[in-house]
């Protein structure tokens, strides 16, 4: 097995096929952007159709296995894989940091221990489970779950760790074996989980997982008619390729895709813990698919709330994201960085206002937190997802004006409303199209809850038992006495 030395963290390269560690011919390069042209991490297997092939034969066969776990076998072997991630907490928010620029601290407070809580979930639920049953007449009814097959599961570079935890577990807690595909730039906490996964305890072939480009290995994977669920979670652009594929092999296919999300500030709100949250927006760089990135202001409170905003943006501190003291951490990628830009270069010639910010800084792959004044509610920067720290500012006359600005784009992911008033909340609350709505808060949330958006941001909900459900082909058992 060939290993990157990460930080001193030996990092598996390879793809993990069948309980093996294989490697390809063609490799593929990641970067660090804490230091992108002096922090090589590694050269990484790049996939290709064999490489979708050969996993996919895996699958079939761990599947015949692993779905043959009862459920307390199977929790079993899940909870392991969570003591594991709260085991390696360092090893993982390191080399996520480095691999994908996010913050340490926060990996290892937040999304680690996430990680390895989306596992426990998932042990737990399944163990929970009751079929359903009822009498009818002289005849028993029973819903069963039936683990569906092989689930392959395609997941974003902005929080790889998290998001791909997130998606593996209910799909193996099912029953099915998986292949998963770590996104290109950011695949290495990737590799560390699949290492976890055979001291877990995982039978060979019931948890795969294979690096290398989207349109390359990732195409062939889903294209592959053994498939039996396709879970993806990135852009409407590649949903609409894997969509294709799922639709031509009748595969049942979920997408976790971007948002535009309205963050609506009422008269009556909290200004300053709203000002301080609209600033909170720019964590991660902006790179959050959740993030509230129209600021939509009541007109009369314009002044104090645009005061307060910058006041806690000029608080945020731009920098190393090994550092505790960094609040906001590099951008990925140079191409994501340049992409951002674009976009503020676009809005400066449509005759949008720049307020603050508006430039890449220099020496580093950081972007100025910045906020856009459109000309239009049709400017570009408000209709389209940046996914950057780039928020833009608008004002409303009356609440009606402002559900209409929040359900202005195609997308409808998440919201979040700021009032004081338990009426206009729910008021509010029951017109915004959007999946997830936050009144006074924001990512707090009941992981049993159903998840996922509307519109350009998805199809399909993940979390609880909605996931269980998708992963599962439901049988209805009937006996006559
Ligand atoms: P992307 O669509 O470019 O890539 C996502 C994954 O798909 C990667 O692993 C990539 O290799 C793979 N892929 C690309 N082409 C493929 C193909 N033809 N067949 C199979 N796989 C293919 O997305 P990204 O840039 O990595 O992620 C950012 C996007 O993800 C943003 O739009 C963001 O809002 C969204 N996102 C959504 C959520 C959510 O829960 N709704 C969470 C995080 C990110």
């Amino acid at each position: 097995m060939t290993h990157a030395n990460v930080a001193g963290i030996a990092v598996p390269t390879g793809h993990l096929i069948g309980g093996e560690w294989i490697t390809s011919p063609q490799t593929f390069e990641t970067r660090s952007p804490l230091d992108w042209d002096g922090m090589h991490l590694a050269d990484v297997a790049r996939g290709d159709d064999e490489t979708a092939t050969a996993a996919m034969a895996a699958a079939v066969d761990g599947f015949d296995e692993w779905s043959q776990f009862s459920v307390a076998e199977r929790a079993a072997v899940l909870n392991r894989l969570a003591d594991l991630i709260e085991a390696n907490n360092h090893e993982i928010a390191m080399v996520e940091c480095l691999d994908m620029g996010f913050l340490y601290e926060s990996m290892k407070e937040r999304l680690v221990a996430r990680g390895a809580l989306n596992f426990r979930l998932y042990a737990d639920l399944i163990v929970q489970h009751a079929d359903r049953t009822w009498p009818a007449k002289n005849m028993s009814n029973t819903v069963q779950r039936m683990p569906a097959g092989p689930a392959v599961v395609i997941t974003p570079w902005n929080a790889p760790f998290m998001l791909s935890t997130w998606k593996l577990a209910p799909a193996l807690a099912s029953g099915n074996s998986v292949i998963h595909k770590p996104a290109e730039w950011s695949p290495l906490s990737a590799a560390l989980l699949a290492e976890l996964t055979i001291e877990a305890g995982f039978p060979a072939g019931a948890y795969n997982m294979v690096q290398g480009i989207g349109s390359e290995v990732g195409a062939a994977l889903v294209a592959d008619e053994r498939a039996r669920r396709i879970t993806f979670t990135g852009s409407p652009e590649t949903a609409r390729h894997i969509g294709k594929s799922a639709a031509e092999n009748l595969v049942p296919f979920t997408a976790e895709l971007g948002g535009k999300g309205p963050l609506l500030v009422f008269a009556d709100a909290d200004l300053d813990a709203a000002a301080h949250r609209a600033a909170w927006q720019f964590d991660d760089s902006g790179q959050v698919c959740l993030a509230g990135t129209r600021l939509l202001v009541d007109e009369s409170v314009r002044e104090p709330f645009l005061e307060r905003f910058h006041h806690h943006t000029d608080q945020l501190v731009l920098g190393d994201s090994r550092e505790a003291t960094t609040d906001i951490a590099p951008m990925a990628h140079p191409i994501q960085r340049d992409r951002v830009h674009s976009f503020v270069e676009r809005a400066r010639a449509n005759d949008d206002t720049i307020v603050r910010g508006g430039n890449p800084v220099e020496g580093s792959l950081h972007y100025e937190p910045t906020l856009i004044e459109p000309a239009s509610n049709n400017s570009e920067v408000v209709q389209r997802e940046i996914f950057g720290p780039v928020l833009t500012f608008q004002t409303f006359g009356s609440e009606a004006e402002a559900v209409e600005l929040a359900n202005s784009t195609a997308y409808g992911l998440a919201a979040q409303v700021w009032t004081t008033s338990h009426e206009r909340a729910e008021r509010v609350g029951q017109t915004i199209r959007a999946g997830l709505v936050w009144v006074n808060t924001f990512l707090v949330r009941d992981l049993t809850a159903p998840f996922g958006g509307c519109g350009l941001s998805g199809i399909g909900r993940e979390g609880g038992d909605y996931a269980l459900d998708f992963h599962s082909d439901l049988k209805t058992l009937m006996i006559l006495d």
